[in-house]
């Protein structure tokens, strides 16, 4: 995430801001320009906020002359909790601010958002609810918004990590898999690293669910459910992958690095986060993360936390992880020489 300024008195704001602690002045995100800016509500200014600002606590603009009435980010939910479902809307406020920071990334990485993709937010409280990818539908259940509710799933899973906006990078991966691999034509390459994705799904469910995951699974592996199918496997590394960058953005924004202490006999820790890791090859990312991740997890211990990141990388989920980057990044650079064409 980037680190925003008002751009009335020059205060830091945060993403989720809608008001300068300063200055007092409105502010909102405009998705077009990836910027926080202030604005007049009275629209005098070609701006207005969206439908959802009570609703979802929505902080997007729209323009004044926009015929629709909720913003990028809103506009892609199909289904929400019912107006007189008042925990569901709660819920539903908390997985939205999830959702903008998901869809702050996928436009910074110049990913596409369109055709069909949509979001049924849902509550298994009032409803079986499966959170899951089907043709562009992305569900999630509304019910983990719920923090207790959550790190209970967290527990009897044994996971290490379990958050809003890592299921929404985790669907999405779902979503991405066929532009990015399939008609990319990265199939074959793909196939090599993360298995024959034509293994059959329910029954790859039913052994994962019956037997668990193998024992060494962290040697190829990011996380446990990623063992269950290559499918699941891709959703994983590609949802790690978005947290990596977006980390590192985060930090090299605010200016973090690392130096210091001494590691190994001859090295010392040292990182300084790369302003746009697009532009660098794998091996420079990995190389300005992982130092910053033993200090933030040590700065986690020291607040009495657990690890901000509980994963170590083997080599072969690094490599997996420099897939993925291959294939974003020639997305990417794709769209930039249709661009320089016209
Ligand atoms: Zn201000
Ligand atoms: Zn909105
Ligand atoms: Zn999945």
């Amino acid at each position: 995430m980037r680190a925003f300024s008002c751009d009335n008195c020059g205060q830091l704001v945060f993403f989720e801001n809608s008001l300068c602690l300063r200055c007092s002045r409105a502010l909102g995100f405009v998705p077009d320009r990836l910027e926080m800016v202030v604005f007049d509500p009275s629209g005098d200014d070609g701006l207005r906020p969206c439908a959802n600002a009570t609703l979802a606590e929505c902080n997007w603009l729209l323009a004044a002359n926009d015929r629709g009435s909720l913003c990028l980010s809103c506009g892609l939910t199909r289904t929400r909790p019912a107006d007189a479902d008042a925990a569901g809307l709660a819920a539903f406020a908390k997985a939205e601010a999830a959702k903008r920071r998901l869809i702050f990334q996928l436009l910074d990485l110049r990913l596409p958002i369109g055709g069909e993709l949509t979001f049924d937010l849902l509550s298994s409280y009032t409803g079986p609810v499966v959170t899951g990818h089907d043709q562009g539908v992305i569900t999630i259940d509304l019910a983990e918004s719920n923090d207790a509710r959550r790190e209970q799933r967290r527990a009897e899973l044994g996971e290490a990590y379990r958050t809003m906006l890592g299921h929404f990078r985790h669907e999405i991966s779902h979503y991405y898999w066929p532009l990015l691999v399939e008609q990319a034509g990265q199939l074959t390459a793909w196939r090599e690293l993360f298995g024959d994705e034509r293994e059959n799904y329910e029954r790859a469910i039913q052994r994962h669910y019956e037997l668990g995951p193998p024992a060494d699974w962290s040697e190829r592996h990011v996380s446990a459910y990623a063992t269950m199918h290559p499918w699941e496997d891709w959703a994983e590394t590609f949802a790690h992958y978005l947290h990596i960058r977006d980390s590192l953005q985060t930090a090299s924004e605010f200016g973090l690095m690392v130096a210091g202490p001494v590691a190994t006999d001859d090295d010392s820790l040292a990182a300084l986060p790369p302003a746009d890791t697009s532009e660098q090859p794998f091996d420079a990312v990995i190389e300005a993360w992982l130092p910053l991740t033993y200090a933030l997890n040590a700065v986690n211990r020291s607040m009495g936390r657990d690890d901000l990141y509980p994963f170590t990388l083997a080599p072969a989920v690094i490599a997996k992880l420099a897939f993925v980057h291959h294939c974003v990044r020639s997305r990417t650079s794709a769209i930039a020489d249709i661009t320089r064409a016209y």
